[in-house]
């Protein structure tokens, strides 16, 4: 176990070139909206068979488990849900534990390198500097034999954010204490 090289892409997820992509889906794992929609879209029905396969229940949030990549380059998607702050879900831990969660399976299947979505930053609402933040310290902390761990954001404003968060020290952080 040691650090893996914690990179900043700015584009979509679904082309990415790894062994495993991160997808931020919701507790009844049937599909979605966002990232969701397009890793679904990209990686074809093969996915959403395995989902139901795999998950027949479901998954909870904060936990992750792994599909087929289906037709992506990437071989597994590593199913992730986020808290939804929107609908009230605000415990931070929750949000560390899918990035958590999703290298724990990373490394479950031997994959040397993964791709995330900012988790829970889009239609969950979750404020976006705190996600960047939640992202990157959470990312630092985990040991993983994982290589090559990537955050891919969709537009150039928060491809910014994360590389200006990445370029920083880890700093204690004061909210929510
Ligand atoms: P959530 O429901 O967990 O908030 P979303 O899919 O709505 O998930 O958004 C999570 C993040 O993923 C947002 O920052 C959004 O801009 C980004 N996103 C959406 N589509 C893609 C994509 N194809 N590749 C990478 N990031 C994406």
């Amino acid at each position: 176990m040691s650090t893996p090289t914690l990179t900043a892409v700015l584009g979509d997820i679904t082309t990415q070139r790894v062994d495993a992509v991160v997808n931020a889906a919701n507790t009844a794992m049937r599909g979605g909206g966002g990232v969701d929609g397009a890793i679904h879209r990209a990686g074809g029905p093969a996915i959403l068979a395995d989902c139901i396969r795999r998950f027949p229940h479901g998954l909870a949030t904060g936990d992750a488990g792994w599909t087929t990549g289906g037709d992506l380059p990437a071989r597994w998607v590593i199913q992730v849900v986020g808290p939804n702050y929107a609908g009230g879900q605000r415990d931070r831990a929750l949000l560390a534990s899918c990035y958590r969660r999703a290298l724990e399976v990373a490394d479950e299947l031997h994959a040397a390198s993964i791709a995330f979505p900012l988790i829970s930053a889009g239609v969950y609402a979750w404020p976006k500097t705190d996600a960047v933040d939640a992202a990157v310290t959470t990312l630092r902390a985990t040991p993983t034999h994982v290589r090559d761990v990537r955050i891919v954001a969709f537009d150039a404003a928060t491809h910014r954010m994360v590389e200006d968060r990445l370029a920083r020290k880890e700093q204690p952080r004061t909210m929510d204490r």
